[in-house]
């Protein structure tokens, strides 16, 4: 994902932004979402992930 996508994902969790069920990112409460543990490209944005495991 390039900085300004980023950026523009990072506003909108700013705001309060959610997705098409207003929901958070699933990165945030996932077990994998610190260093190296996931390599996946839609992270930390993920709203979708078959890899997800609550933390
Ligand atoms: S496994 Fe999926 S939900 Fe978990 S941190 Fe990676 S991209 Fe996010």
């Amino acid at each position: 994902m390039n900085p300004f996508v980023r950026f523009i994902m990072w506003l909108r969790r700013l705001i309060g932004g959610g997705g098409e069920d207003g929901s958070e990112f699933l990165c945030d409460t996932c077990l994998y979402d610190h260093g190296s543990a996931c390599t996946r490209p839609e992270r930390p944005n993920a709203r979708r992930c078959p890899d997800f495991r609550r933390r």
